[in-house]
């Protein structure tokens, strides 16, 4: 991922134009990121697709036509042009056996800026390329959009998809030295919402979790009243609250490759934590099962987690009547969804419980 950075650090992108193209085809390269070219003029909901801003030179010359950079009394060339042309978007759709998606969008338009949002971009693609050798239920949309008018033209575009997207996070800011910030969606209490929560908590590492706002990054446009998408974002230090912020000085020092690893780390466990919440039925629900006649009661013995084992499946068996998820009894009972999914699978193997299947909606099959 830093390497990744390193390379896109001196690209002059913009929300439209060339240094943009040039991001998304090296991402290309990576990911098989499906490019789209919306013409300038284009309207997307209450906004028009503007010109492209393409920069071709700029710099400063002293009085003998020399190009400078000491401090003195200069002349400023900056050549560039602002044109009919299109609005660039990247987008990667990884199909699982649902049709239920997982959106996750980062912005791409931002100049030379590591953390803001190159640390993003990175992330995002990252987690493409992990996921597309990793068994998924959900479906996984990628979007590398121009901030604001990337994330408007998409879902002004891509309306019929809308109803799939079950959990969305916008990834950006990930790479300095803070602790992570999630910004809950306007819903507030999502799955996507929960389950960041619960991982976070779990993660043993200092983190905040921060109600929803309506400023911020593109979770503005996903969480817009009439899209009410369940889009969280998951970030370092806040934007704004850091004097590195929108400056020369958020470069390729300020993001740290451990701080990106981690990040991706926090991710996978979210997606494994959604991939997995699923509910299910005890299938012996009158009083107690025998645990110890199935070989479950003290089956890691001797072992200092013994207790919490058991524990995690008296709980799994107490709340599978159908109506609970595996999330609503991790949050339940104060134990990671790690135990508890690992009782489930330990009591489904024995046939004490299976998947509840007709609590699963429709739409998410
Ligand atoms: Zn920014």
């Amino acid at each position: 991922m830093y390497r990744l950075i390193s390379e896109l650090y001196p690209i002059c992108r913009s929300i439209t134009g060339d240094g943009l193209r040039q991001t998304l085809r090296r991402l290309r390269e990576q990911i098989r990121l499906e490019l789209s070219e919306v013409p300038t003029g284009t309207q997307v909901f209450d906004w028009t697709v503007p010109k492209e801003w393409n920069i071709r030179d700029a710099y400063v010359k002293n009085a003998r036509g020399e190009r400078v950079l000491k401090d003195a009394e200069y002349e400023v060339c900056i050549d560039s042009t602002l044109e009919d042309g299109h609005l660039t978007y990247g987008e990667y759709f990884l199909p699982g056996e649902i049709r239920g998606e997982v959106l996750i969008s980062c912005h791409t338009c931002h100049p030379s800026l590591c953390n803001d949002n190159l640390s993003g971009i990175a992330l995002a693609a990252s987690l493409a390329r992990v996921l597309a050798v990793a068994p998924h239920r959900y479906s996984y949309r990628f979007l590398f959009v121009p901030g604001t008018i990337g994330a408007i033209t998409w879902l002004a575009r891509n309306e019929d998809k809308i109803p799939h997207i079950k959990h969305g996070l916008v990834l950006t800011g990930v790479g300095d030295a803070g602790e992570l910030h999630y910004k809950k969606s306007r819903r507030g209490n999502a799955e996507i919402d929960r389950a960041v929560a619960h991982v976070l908590q779990h993660s043993g590492q200092p983190h905040k979790i921060l109600e929803f706002s309506p400023y911020g990054y593109d979770e503005r446009q996903y969480c817009s009243p009439g899209i009410n998408l369940p889009v969280g974002r998951l970030s370092r230090t806040p934007h704004g609250t850091f004097p590195e912020y929108h400056t020369s000085a958020d470069n390729l020092e300020f993001v740290h490759p451990e701080k990106l690893a981690d990040a991706l780390t926090a991710c996978l466990t979210i997606f494994s934590l959604l991939e997995n919440n699923q509910t299910y039925m005890n299938l012996n629900p009158k009083c107690e099962p025998q645990l110890g006649k199935r070989g479950l009661y003290r089956m890691v013995g001797g072992s200092a987690d013994a207790g919490l084992s058991e524990m995690a499946m008296l709980w799994v068996l107490n709340q599978s009547d159908g109506r609970n998820s595996l999330l609503d009894i991790a949050e339940r009972s104060g134990l990671s969804f790690d135990s508890i999914q690992k009782a489930a699978r330990a009591l489904e193997e024995h046939e004490l419980l299976r998947k509840d299947f007709k609590s699963v909606p429709q739409a998410a099959r």
